[in-house]
């Protein structure tokens, strides 16, 4: 598969696409040229008028049509996201609950914000002062390949809720869902233009860039280096969510079968194919070996691929082949450097397809690849540490900060943790579902991105803020020319409205009286 992959790399008129579990043809699109780019951008420039004009009542009742459309259709969404995507249908079928929470909480807040928000006029007095949030015009998606029904559709529903067209690249190695959601959309009745896909590399992500409003970018610290530098060129804003190698502390108190059971399940979720999958295990070093061994004793009751075919397995294949390189360079890198394998570490080639094996490791040190770098896969590698102080300066020992996680029984000290870890999110006693709560801002620090996808801030990166000011006569009293009392009248103003002390604010309407200017 990795072969017919390269292939379709060297003559890139057509994107063919595969299922990961067989390497079975799925179908193929054409790849967008530059030229195609710009002319979805433009259909999308057009049909934005139309959306926009249709006001925030209209928008929402369609957007909110679509968490019927995700219902109706959960089951078959389910079956084309597994077969494109390699993971078990039910884990994007239960992510279409998330999906109608993003959809409620950003056409709340479209309507919330419609009527613009008023703030205080301060020295203005008698003055309105009202916010305006105005959509952008056509907001661009490049998106990965790890969860492209979940990000393809959650992150254009704020751009959507604000009023603007979507565009969106998905990664090559999902085409098929890039037009199920394109389709997904028509049905819960948006208007044509309105939201569209266009498919290829890297050149036709890059494309998109020069041609929209702002920019959403989901994927590796790498790429998204280069999507800011090419945005630069247009000043184009942008949100990049990266990378992360998210810590799990495991505390002294913490419930091991409990943990050992979360760790689990924060590792193998998606084969680890997970941004803020967990990475890196440090707990204290007598609890190494007991929490290894239930660790290794539940990975080895977990079903990987889909024998039955049925639909029925908790760990699906690689996705996207080239995976695997990263993880047995990562694997031999500890091994070599001391590692203990405990489960895992090779590769099942069954039926055409890349079935990487939980890989349990112990006797982790703190140079190894593992624990530096994001590795992306089902892995946990448990690290002995001294005390929770060494657990925290080994987590914030990173280039990325994406999530991270803490297990605990005593749940205020698993929070005095959680702040001082240096991450967009932290979890106490779970590990990845914060992704989940899409109320919560996602996103992270250093090589882990910029900006915050999810929440209400998702909202404000797909429009422009425009401040309105009404003002009575009255405030000319600042304007040109000044005369000999203009300096004291201000400091007047300043003392009335900033003023410390009651006497300083009467002191500072005796000067506002007393300079008043006479002109007027
Ligand atoms: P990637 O960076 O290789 O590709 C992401 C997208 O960028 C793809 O659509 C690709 O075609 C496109 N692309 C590649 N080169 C480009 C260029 N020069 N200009 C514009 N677009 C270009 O990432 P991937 O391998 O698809 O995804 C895995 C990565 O994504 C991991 O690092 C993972 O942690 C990250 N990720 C992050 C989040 C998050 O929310 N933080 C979520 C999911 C995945």
């Amino acid at each position: 598969m990795l072969q017919q992959m390269k292939e379709t790399k060297e003559a890139p008129q057509m994107l063919e696409s595969y299922d990961p579990s067989n390497g079975r043809k799925l179908g193929e699109v054409r790849v967008s040229t530059a030229a195609d780019v710009k002319a979805t951008v433009a259909r999308a420039r057009k049909a934005q008028v139309g959306w926009a004009a249709m006001g925030v009542d209209g928008r929402n009742r369609i957007l909110n049509r679509l968490r019927g459309v995700l219902i109706d259709r959960a089951m078959e969404i389910g079956r084309l996201v597994s077969s494109e995507n390699g993971k078990p249908p039910s884990e994007p079928v239960a992510l279409t609950g998330p999906l109608c929470e993003t959809i409620k909480l950003h056409t709340g807040m479209a309507k919330r914000l419609e009527p613009g928000v008023k703030v205080s006029p301060t020295f203005f007095l008698g003055s309105k002062a009202r916010v305006f949030y105005e959509p952008l015009g056509v907001a661009g998606f490049v998106l990965p390949w790890n969860f492209p029904f979940e990000l393809g559709v959650k992150h254009m529903i704020p751009a959507l809720a604000a009023g603007n067209a979507v565009v969106q690249k998905p990664s090559e190695a999902n085409p098929l869902i890039g037009e199920l959601i394109v389709d997904l959309f028509r049905d819960a009745g948006v208007p044509d233009g309105v939201v569209q896909m266009v498919h290829g590399y890297g050149e036709t992500g890059g494309a998109l860039i020069d041609e929209v409003d702002v920019i959403c970018f989901v994927g590796s610290p790498r790429t998204g280096r280069r999507v800011m530098e090419r945005a630069a060129q247009t000043l184009t804003p942008v949100v990049l969510e990266l990378g992360g190698n998210d810590a799990a502390i495991v505390r002294e108190d913490a419930d091991l079968d409990y943990t050992a059971q979360g760790l689990v399940n924060g590792t193998c979720y998606n084969a680890g194919q997970v941004c803020n999958g967990v990475e890196r295990i440090y707990a204290p070093a007598h609890l190494v070996e007991p929490l290894a061994e239930k660790i290794v004793a539940i990975v080895k009751e977990l079903r990987q691929g889909d024998p039955s075919g049925r639909g029925q397995y908790d760990i699906g294949p690689i996705t996207w082949a080239p995976q695997l390189e990263i993880y047995e360079a990562h694997t031999a890198d500890a091994l070599q450097k001391g590692a203990e394998l405990r489960h895992g570490g090779v590769v099942d080639r069954r039926n055409g397809g890349l079935f990487w094996l939980p890989t349990v490791l112990t006797g982790m040190t703190h140079d190894m690849l593992m624990m530096q770098e994001e590795t992306f896969g089902p892995f946990l590698p448990i690290m002995a540490v001294q005390s929770d102080e060494e657990a925290i300066r080994l987590a914030n020992d990173s280039k990325y900060g994406l999530g991270a996680s803490v297990w605990t029984r005593d749940e205020a000290a698993g929070e005095a943790m959680a702040r001082r870890i240096r991450a967009g999110s932290v979890m106490v006693n779970n590990a990845v579902q914060s992704g989940g709560c899409v109320t919560l801002p996602f996103g992270g620090e250093g090589d882990s991105g910029v900006g915050r996808v999810q929440g209400e801030q998702a909202f404000y990166t797909y429009v422009a803020t425009k401040s309105v000011m009404t003002c009575p006569k009255s405030t000319d009293n600042l304007w040109m020319p000044y005369d000999a009392g203009s300096a004291a009248l201000a400091k007047g103003f300043t003392k009335v409205f900033s003023g410390r002390r009651v006497s300083e604010r009467v002191s500072g309407v005796v000067d506002v009286i007393r300079n008043w200017p006479r002109r007027r």
